[in-house]
């Protein structure tokens, strides 16, 4: 099971307990973007021996990293909060109490809210209805051509690429994919933007690349991400604390 947001340990605890009683089996709760990270690791066959994570892009910002062939979860479930990793100490304030947090400049969400700022571009496109929706519309604008709307996707694969320069500097990853329903339709726009950033600016690029590549099942990533977690559970239960 994919919950679709972090929360405290007991939270997720007490989701895991009470579905496992309603549905009478055993049933794990994750993360989406930790998911996401354990469903790419597997389907792409990657080395137990490379640092690996992966960045998902919703109307959030998350992460997943395995390491050794085992998601790294942290003290509380809480680890690979991307999204709130700050890359302006007095930027935009932010729900989490931070300011200048990545998802506040590169979520669907924040794209979204500069393209609707936009008044050409938001009569042009008609951005009305769901996040979802309008951020689809917006991305098929910007691979289409429209300028305006590749500046805003441009823009947020920017800021987007500054945090994860962070994240692998600070793991030295070796591998990262892009996944999530924000690379669904303009992923080529953010590989590109953070491949250069990282050929420029990755502490460890004299002594190894670092790969980027889309996932194949953007939109679906969580939940083929669940269903690795189950298999892993069956089969390395040391690396899925947390069953019911
Ligand atoms: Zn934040």
């Amino acid at each position: 099971m994919v919950a679709p947001t972090a929360g405290p340990y007991t939270e997720w605890g007490t989701i895991g307990d009470q579905l496992s009683e309603l549905l009478k089996l055993p049933v794990l709760v994750e993360n989406d973007a930790a998911a996401a990270a354990l469903g790419e690791f597997w389907s792409r066959r990657v080395s137990r021996e490379q640092s690996f994570g992966c960045v998902y892009l919703s109307t959030g910002i998350g992460a997943g990293m395995v390491f050794g062939g085992a998601l790294f979860r942290g003290a509380s479930f809480d680890a690979g909060e991307l999204g709130h990793l700050s890359i302006a100490y007095d930027g935009r304030p932010c729900p989490c109490g931070n300011q200048g947090c990545v998802e506040r400049y590169a979520s669907m969400t924040a794209s979204v809210d500069t393209a609707r700022a936009h008044p050409a571009l938001a009569a042009r496109l008609r951005l009305d209805g769901s996040v979802s929706s309008a951020y689809d519309t917006l991305a098929r604008a910007a691979v289409s051509g429209d300028p305006d709307a590749f500046g805003v996707i441009e823009d947020a694969a920017g800021y987007l690429s500054v945090a994860v320069t962070s994240m692998v500097n600070l793991l030295d990853l070796g591998r990262i994919v892009l996944t999530g329903p924000g690379v669904a339709v303009a992923g080529s726009i953010y590989a590109r933007r953070l491949r250069s950033h990282l050929a420029r600016t990755a502490h460890a690029r004299s002594r190894h690349e670092v790969q980027v590549e889309l996932s194949a099942q953007p939109r679906n990533a969580a939940g083929i991400g669940a269903a690795a977690l189950v298999v892993q559970a069956s089969i390395a239960p040391g690396h899925t604390p947390g069953m019911r």
